[in-house]
């Protein structure tokens, strides 16, 4: 069954147990971990480099 994701929106594939509300896709999972521990920041390079 499918999942939306309450982070990015997207709809994962996922095992009925995890289908519930607050679901976190693995990609926002990492990306929240990563920024916990200060690896990346918060979508802070969007448009500073753009050609
Ligand atoms: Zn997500």
């Amino acid at each position: 069954m499918t999942a939306r994701c309450t982070v990015c929106g997207r709809r994962w594939i996922v095992a009925a147990e995890q289908a519930k509300p607050g679901y976190i896709c693995p990609d926002c999972a990492v990306r929240a971990r990563l920024e916990k521990s200060g690896i990346i920041k918060k979508e802070r390079r969007n448009q500073s480099e753009n050609p």
